[in-house]
């Protein structure tokens, strides 16, 4: 398995600590508003890295937090914290919105058959956790306390910015918003490790400690929650790449400044999804979620399909005009799949080539759209249906696009039933204005998404197209 690694900047092999296994650690949502497809873009590709991992054989523990404290407006310990300003929105409370927004999250990843991990962990379980390992920091002096509030001393490592060859701009990705000084801190990098102090005074959640009451940062939450779960060390450790600076940085400050030993080997950073305005943002309430899709007609698969097609280094723009074309080409693949016959043995001797060809695309950086690319050429190969639905089975396993769910099996779930009658009903009111053009626009829209309209004595009827 080869990946790019953003500490080297290269494609290096990888080595776990432990033959065989792999620890890997995935930065979870912050459940202050729905997850936006953007964010999940991220999460469908560490779910196909986890599944790689599998695939080649490895045994992976994966785990995960939930960001329900700590995670300021800016990823620079300023403004308020993002799940107060979320409960302030819906008149309700911190754990109520945390309670909501985690299982929405779950919902959208289980339409992206995004698996859940392991062990999923929300920041507010973990707390004597941060205060144990604050009191580390402080005690070897990497922490000290000003205006009330614990801050890490950057000045106190060898190399603060690990991604070194990152420039400052690259590095600033990551600040979301507006930066204010803090005259607290010693130095402009150093960070926040607990707050009883901020100008936001109104703060929901608050604990006990050794330093009066208050909460966590952000960064210590992640350090924490993995070294609970994977102990000291840590094969991989994932996350958008918004996270690189400050979160990453950070991170790998305070844990290794605590262990007295490297900490993590391998960063995965997925990089974002744009929309043609820009990166797309939760905090400023616009975006697109996984349900809007859906009301569009979109199956979510067709959205999991639109990310794999490119590589995750790459940014990527949404457009519907693209996941037209996904969906057209997603809809005919499983209609295809659907029409292999299985009978026949699988012919072992092309089974293990395709196979082969299937694992060099995904061991190599996660080569997702050659991984595509290999679906289709075992569907043109003159081997026997068998073979065929056997591989892209497994295929699958890796995918999860749900190949098999197509043809005229596939079912039709109650949100795109609806989006199908009313756009027939849209198409009817414009045949009865005598606007045509419309009229073609919504069949041929149905159309790309595999679903044909018919006009007929009794009215308009429809199927998905076998
Ligand atoms: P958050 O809920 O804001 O903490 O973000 C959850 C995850 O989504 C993090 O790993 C971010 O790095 C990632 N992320 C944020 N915005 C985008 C985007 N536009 N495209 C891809 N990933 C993103
Ligand atoms: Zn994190």
């Amino acid at each position: 398995m080869r990946i790019f690694n953003t500490l080297t900047k290269t494609v290096e092999e990888f080595v776990p600590n432990e033959d065989g296994k792999v620890a890997m650690y995935t930065c979870g949502p912050t459940v202050y508003h729905f997850a936006h497809i953007g964010n999940l873009r991220s999460y469908i590709m560490e779910d196909v890295l986890e599944k790689t991992f599998c695939y080649l054989g490895y045994d992976v523990k994966r785990v995960m937090n939930i960001t329900d404290v700590g995670h300021l407006s800016s990823d620079a310990d300023t403004g308020e914290d993002k799940m107060l300003k979320g409960a302030k929105r819906e008149h309700k409370s911190v754990m109520e919105i945390a309670k909501f927004y985690t299982d929405a999250f779950f919902a959208d990843c289980k339409k992206l058959n995004i698996k859940t991990p392991d062990v999923v962990e929300p920041a507010t379980n973990c707390i004597d956790e941060f205060i144990h390992m604050i009191e580390a920091l402080l005690e070897k002096e990497y922490a000290y306390i000003a205006g009330g509030n614990i801050y890490f001393d950057t000045s106190k490592l060898k190399d603060y910015y690990v991604f070194s060859s990152q420039s400052e701009k690259e590095l600033m990705v990551g600040v979301r918003d507006d930066v204010e000084e803090d005259s607290n801190k010693r130095n402009k990098s150093d960070f926040v490790l607990w707050f009883t102090k901020s100008k936001f005074d109104d703060q929901e959640l608050k604990w006990d400690s050794p330093w009066g009451v208050g909460y966590p940062g952000w960064h210590i939450e992640c350090s924490c929650i993995s070294m609970k779960h994977l102990g000291e060390y840590m094969d991989i450790h994932c996350g958008g790449v918004d996270n690189i600076f400050p979160h990453h940085t950070n991170e790998i400050a305070q844990s290794e400044a605590y262990l007295g030993h490297k900490w993590c080997n391998y960063w995965f950073h997925v990089h974002h999804l744009n929309d043609k305005s820009g990166k797309m943002s939760k905090s400023n309430g616009d975006f697109l979620t996984v349900s809007l899709l859906e009301s569009k007609g979109y199956n979510p698969l067709v959205y999991r399909m639109f990310c794999l097609q490119s590589h995750y280094r790459k940014p990527l723009e949404f457009s519907y005009e693209v996941m037209e074309n996904v969906a057209a080409a997603y809809n005919k693949l499983l209609n295809k799949i659907s029409e292999l016959k299985d009978d026949g043995s699988v012919d072992n001797e092309k089974f293990r080539a395709f196979d082969e060809k299937f694992r060099d695309a995904i061991g190599n950086d996660l080569n997702t759209s050659m991984a595509i690319t290999c679906i289709y050429d075992v569907l043109r190969d003159d081997m026997n249906d068998k073979t065929k639905a056997e591989l892209l089975k497994s295929f699958d396993k890796v995918l999860s696009l749900d190949l098999f769910a197509g043809g005229a099996k596939a079912e039709v779930d109650g949100e795109l039933e609806a989006y199908i009658l009313s756009m027939i009903e849209e198409r009817k009111a414009a045949k009865k204005e005598k606007n045509f053009v419309r009229a073609d626009e919504i069949r041929n829209e149905l159309l790309a998404k595999g679903i044909i309209i018919e006009d007929t004595r009794e009215g308009v009827r429809w199927r998905i197209q076998s």
